[in-house]
């Protein structure tokens, strides 16, 4: 299962950082943090240039993260106004849009600044200053970039809430963040069907706890019908079009609030997370030249949401700080075809392309002959995150997609982390399927045991990461208290991510899940990413979620719950195969004693698993399934509770 793959030689001869510079820089940003950031920093353009760089302490006594903070600067100055007199001609979004026969936008950088200017005003004028929230419920348009990049221009705060939630996850961060205005538009697409936002955004304000919103402005997208309640709706064009498109930019602290995001809630109920201006946005923008070794000529689709932290920092804020073009896709990989994704690399001449595993594995479900029937000769890198990527996902991604020509970045981070921690630089490290390798410049990655010794060579147990990072959360938002106790507490001086990791005799690190759902098996600790990995290595398995339940014997059984590879039929003695085959790739500790037919496996918005919810099923509690609102299909849930064990 470890085998490795070469950095391509090609690839290391013009990559941003090479095995040196690595060994180099890594080796000198863990001595001198302090100088090595403060080199660093010079990436941005201050108003004021920091001369205090890290004032960090993780004791509960003195707890403080704070990065420059005596610098003030200001994102979309960094975003946009930098680029102005070398790169203002030069694409800084393209937007392809659902239907792939609809009008795919090319907006410069010149263009770019002067819509982020004129939304400035109009949110000036509307009341809007330093500080207070803006919620963000739009599609992936255009606009969505803009008013990310419109708040920072002015010093609001932005919460960008996924076009995909309901009216009460919208009311929830409302309530949760006091903000003050929301930019919408009439309806979202995916897929061909319409999302209607205005009304989920109507419905949403009728609940208790949001009358802090005193406007609402609309985005005209697909002309849809909506109901207009003046003077509190206003629309997006009347009220924004004619404004100046020149917009004083605020003088942020670099300490100042940048955004605040809420979690995706794999486990429990999100938490609004507090990034700060100067530290994340060095950090976002630094991690995206290293990590996806972006050229002047490069054209970037990460196909994430904005709603998510990786369409924050690797659509907008990393990718537009560093000139690059991104690519925004308003679109589902599924529609019209299987083919879509490809068919938008070969439209766009796409040369770095980043997903997520769930993406992966729903495409290979559908076999090669999609993706073969397309050129995809643009692409030069790959790159993954979200969950762990199994390595036969990992392998499938290499071969098919990239033709064994292109690096893969399998990158480590969260919401929380502002930007990647872990991933391989593509010029500098072998590759090994399944494997975040090694940690990015300043990042100390510890793994520890359950009393928190840290433990030294090849180990498995829990991630923490020993110092601070520029581009870490500040706060959950309102809450210092849950911010200490969720991520300090538990192992004091580090921050503690909540995931498991492995480290193999290279130094690589292998996240192995969430710990909360590894399993003990007769004392044994299993990963859940191991076993759903040796079932996806199936050929006939496209997709496999593993959890504990009580085991009168073992102390916790393995039930795994299994979804087919398109046309493949469901039978017992498949399902004696399967068992038989987790025991021949892992080992018989590791054979699941419970194996059900999932015909889909339940998922938050962003498409991550939830064990937490099929560890209920499992367990035979469907009374106890908890906060399911962040799920993208509730009902894929009734249908799993309808075949359970036991049931
Ligand atoms: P919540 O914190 O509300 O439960 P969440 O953890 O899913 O939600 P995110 O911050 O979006 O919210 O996700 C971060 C988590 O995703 C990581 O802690 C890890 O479990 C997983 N993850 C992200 N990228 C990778 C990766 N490349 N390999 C393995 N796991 C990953
Ligand atoms: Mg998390």
């Amino acid at each position: 299962m470890s085998d490795v793959y070469p950095v391509p030689e090609g690839f290391a001869a013009q990559a941003n950082v090479t095995k040196a510079d690595y060994e180099r820089d890594y080796a000198e940003s863990v001595r001198d943090p302090e100088g090595f950031w403060g080199r660093i920093a010079q990436r941005l353009e201050w108003m004021t240039p920091p001369t205090r760089i890290r004032d960090v302490s993780y004791d509960r006594q003195n707890f403080q993260i704070r990065w420059f903070a005596d610098g003030e600067l200001n994102a979309s100055v960094n975003c946009l106004d930098r680029h102005l007199a070398t790169r203002g001609d030069k694409t800084a979004l393209i937007f392809e849009p659902d239907d792939p026969a609809g009008e795919v936008l090319h907006v410069t950088y010149r263009d770019l600044h002067a819509r982020v200017c004129r939304l400035g005003n109009a949110l000036r004028n509307l009341g809007v200053g330093k500080g207070d929230r803006v919620t963000i419920y739009l599609p992936m348009i255009v606009e969505a970039a803009v008013a990310m990049l419109a708040c920072a221009r002015i010093g609001a705060i932005h919460t960008v809430v996924f076009g995909g939630f309901s009216a009460n996850s919208i009311a929830d961060r409302v309530r949760d963040s006091g903000a003050k205005l929301i930019i919408t538009a009439d309806e979202g697409l995916r897929g061909s069907k319409k999302v209607p936002l205005k009304a989920n955004v109507d419905a949403a304000l009728k609940l208790p706890g949001t009358t802090t919103v005193e406007t609402v402005l609309v985005v005209r997208h697909t002309g849809g019908a909506v109901d207009m309640q003046m003077p509190r709706d206003r629309w997006y064009d009347a009220v924004v079009d004619s404004q100046p498109d020149t917009c004083e930019p605020e003088r942020m602290n670099a300490e100042d609030p940048l955004f605040i995001l809420y979690t995706s809630g794999s486990t429990g109920k999100p938490k609004g997370v507090l990034h700060t201006t100067g530290g994340y946005l060095l950090f976002a923008s630094y991690t995206h030249w290293a990590v996806f070794d972006i050229k002047d000529d490069d054209v970037y689709w990460c196909t994430a949401d904005v709603g998510w932290v990786t369409g924050h920092s690797y659509i907008v804020y990393g990718p537009l700080a560093n000139g690059a073009t991104s690519l925004m896709f308003e679109g589902v990989p599924s529609y019209p075809d299987a083919s879509r994704f490809w068919q938008v690399v070969d439209k766009h001449q796409v040369s770095i392309f980043y997903t997520a595993p769930t993406a992966i594995r729903a495409l290979m479900r559908e076999g090669d002959e999609p993706v073969r029937k397309t050129s995809r000769k643009s692409l030069r890198l790959l790159g993954s995150v979200g969950e762990p990527i199994n390595p036969e996902a990992w392998r499938w991604y290499y071969d098919v997609v990239g033709e064994g020509r292109c690096p893969i970045v399998d990158t480590w981070w969260q919401t929380e982390n502002g930007g990647i921690l872990i991933s391989p630089l593509p010029g500098a490290w072998a590759t090994k399927p399944g494997s975040a390798t090694k940690p990015f410049f300043g990042v100390q990655p510890a793994i520890v045991d359950a009393a928190g010794n840290v433990l030294e060579g090849e180990c498995e147990g829990n991630l923490v990461i020993m110092d601070s990072w520029p581009g870490q959360m500040r706060t959950v938002y309102g809450d210092d208290q849950r911010f200490f106790d969720t991520y300090f507490a538990a192992y004091p001086g580090m921050y503690f991510t909540g995931d498991g990791a492995r480290r193999d005799a290279d130094g690589y690190y292998w996240i192995t899940g969430r710990v909360d759902d590894v399993i003990n098996v007769s004392g044994h600790r299993i990963g859940t990413a191991e076993v759903e990995s040796a079932l996806v290595l199936h050929p006939k398995v496209a997709e496999a979620a593993v959890v504990g339940f009580p085991h009168d014997i073992k102390g916790q059984g393995i039930y795994a719950y299994v979804t087919l590879v398109a046309g493949e039929v469901e039978s017992d003695e498949l399902l004696k195969e399967l068992v038989a085959h987790v025991r021949k790739e892992i080992g018989p500790i590791a054979s699941p004693d419970f194996l059900q037919w999932a015909p889909a496996l339940p998922k938050t918005r962003s498409g991550k698993i939830m064990r937490r919810i099929l560890r209920k099923i499992a367990e035979n509690a469907p009374d106890q399934l908890g906060d399911t609102s962040t799920l993208a299909d509730p009902s894929v849930v009734d249908a799993l509770l309808d075949n359970r064990r036991g049931a």
